[in-house]
C-alpha cells in the first residue's frame, strides 16, 4: 500500500494532483507529486474523497509457483543423512586452516592430488561415518542464505582462537548460531601456541550464555589446533555424537532437492553450481530448476574433482547443466521433465521481473483496481 504516488492516486481517483496535495497540506502532511503515500495519508484521502481504498498487492496473482518443490516424505526409505557442518569465526581465528587440516588428514593422499585449492564444500569420513563440511563465503552470504529459509548447516563450529579470545565478530557469529537454532560446538583454536588460554576462552563465551559442559553448561569446548592437527579427531567425534542426537534423516528415493552454496560461470564450462544435497539423489541427466534457472544435469564433479554419475545425501559436488547462474542459497530441486522444469523456472523469472518493475514504477494504475 506504500507503493503508490501522489499523482498515481490522484489520476486513479480523477483529481488532480494539486487536490490531493492540499488535502494532506490542510491535516499538516507535506507531500509532493512524487511522493509515494503512506498507508494512514491513503486511509484519509479515501474519507476526505468518500472512496474506498483498497490496493491490491500487484503480485499476488502473478501465478508464482512457490511450493513447486512437494516434500515427498516417505518415511520407509528414510535413511540416516550425514551432518553438514559449518565453520564460522572471527577473522584470522583459523577456519580457513582448520578447514584444510580436517580435509587433508582425512583424505588418502593418493586422492589429495588437487586438494589445495579453495572449494566450497567437502565431505570426509571419520569412523566410516561421513560429514560434509562448508566454508561460509562470509557472515553476509550466510545470513543471506539463512533469510531465504535455506539453512544447510546442522551443525555450527565456532572458532576462537585460544590467544585471542571472544572478538566481535565472534558475537556477531554467536548471534547467528543461536538464532539457528544448531547445535553449537566451540572449537578453541591455536592452542599450540604461547599464551593459549582455554579457560579464558570459556569464561566469555559462558558471559554470553555459551556455558561449558565441565562448567556445568551444554557446550562442547575442543581445544585443536589446525596447524598440528592436535585436537581434530575430537571434534569429528563430537560432531557425529551431535548428529545422532539430532537424527537426520532424509529419503535418498526422493525427488532430489539441493542447495547452492556457491556459483560461478566458468569458461567452456557455463553456469556452474556447487551443491549439498538434502534430499533425495541428484544424478546425471536429472531435470533440474533452481530457482529462476533450469536445465539438464550435464555432469557432476565430486569434492575431489572427479567425474561422479550422483551425489546422495548430505553430499556435495560441482553441478554443470544449469542455463544461468543461480544465487547461493537457491534451491535445486529435479522435475519430472524438462518442460516442466522450464516452466517453473519462466514463471519465476517473470515474477522476478515483475517484481523489479513493480520496486521501479511502483503501483501502476490497473493495479489499483480497487480505486474507483
Ligand atoms: P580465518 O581468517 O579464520 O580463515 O583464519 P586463517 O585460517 O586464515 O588463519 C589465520 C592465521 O592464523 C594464519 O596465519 C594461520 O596460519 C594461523 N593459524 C590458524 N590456525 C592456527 C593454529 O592452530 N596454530 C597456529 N600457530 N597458527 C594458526
Ligand atoms: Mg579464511
Amino acid at each position: 500500500p506504500e507503493d503508490i504516488r501522489v499523482y498515481e492516486f490522484a489520476e486513479a481517483c480523477g483529481k488532480s494532483p494539486a487536490e490531493v496535495i492540499t488535502v494532506l497540506f490542510g491535516l499538516g502532511m507535506m507531500v509532493t507529486k512524487n511522493d509515494f503515500l503512506k498507508q494512514d495519508e491513503l486511509e484519509i484521502l479515501g474519507e476526505e474523497f468518500g472512496i474506498e481504498v483498497t490496493v491490491k498487492d500487484a503480485l499476488e496473482d502473478a501465478n508464482y509457483v512457490d511450493d513447486y518443490y512437494e516434500e515427498e516424505v516417505d518415511e520407509s526409505n528414510f535413511t540416516t543423512r550425514p551432518p553438514v557442518v559449518t565453520i564460522m569465526g572471527h577473522v584470522d581465528h583459523g577456519k580457513t586452516s582448520l578447514l584444510d587440516k580436517i580435509r587433508s588428514s582425512k583424505t588418502a593422499s593418493a586422492e589429495a592430488g588437487g586438494i589445495t585449492q579453495h572449494i566450497a564444500a567437502y565431505t570426509i569420513k571419520q569412523n566410516n561415518q561421513k560429514i560434509t563440511f562448508v566454508d561460509t563465503p562470509g557472515h553476509a552470504a550466510f545470513s543471506s542464505m539463512r533469510a531465504r529459509g535455506a539453512s544447510v548447516t546442522d551443525v555450527i563450529i565456532i572458532v576462537v582462537a585460544a590467544d585471542d579470545g571472544v572478538k566481535q565478530q565472534t558475537e556477531e557469529v554467536i548471534s547467528h548460531a543461536k538464532a539457528s537454532d544448531c547445535p553449537i560446538i566451540v572449537a578453541v583454536n591455536k592452542m599450540d601456541k604461547e599464551g593459549a588460554n582455554i579457560d579464558m576462552v570459556k569464561a566469555q563465551m559462558a558471559e554470553r550464555e555459551l556455558t561449558p559442559v565441565d562448567w556445568g553448561g551444554e557446550i562442547e569446548f575442543i581445544p585443536v589446533s589446525a596447524k598440528t592437527g592436535d585436537g581434530i579427531d575430537d571434534l569429528l567425534e563430537n560432531i557425529l555424537l551431535q548428529s545422532e542426537i539430532l537424527e537426520l534423516q532424509a529419503d535418498p528415493e526422493a525427488k532430489a532437492k539441493a542447495t547452492v552454496v556457491e556459483s560461478s560461470l566458468e569458461k567452456g564450462r557455463g553456469p556452474v553450481a556447487t551443491v549439498i544435497v538434502q534430499n533425495g539423489t541428484l544424478k546425471v541427466g536429472d531435470n533440474i530448476v533452481c530457482d529462476t534457472t533450469y536445465g539438464r544435469v550435464k555432469a557432476i564433479t565430486n569434492d575431489l574433482g572427479k567425474q561422479v554419475k550422483e551425489l546422495g545425501l548430505s553430499e556435495t559436488g560441482r553441478v554443470l547443466g544449469l542455463n544461468e547462474v543461480p544465487e547461493s542459497g537457491a534451491i535445486m530441486v529435479t522435475q519430472d521433465s524438462d518442460k516442466e522444469a522450464k516452466d517453473i523456472a519462466t514463471k519465476r523469472a517473470e515474477h522476478a521481473r515483475a517484481k523489479e518493475l513493480s520496486k521501479s514504477t511502483k503501483v501502476s494504475l490497473e493495479e489499483m483496481s480497487g480505486l474507483i
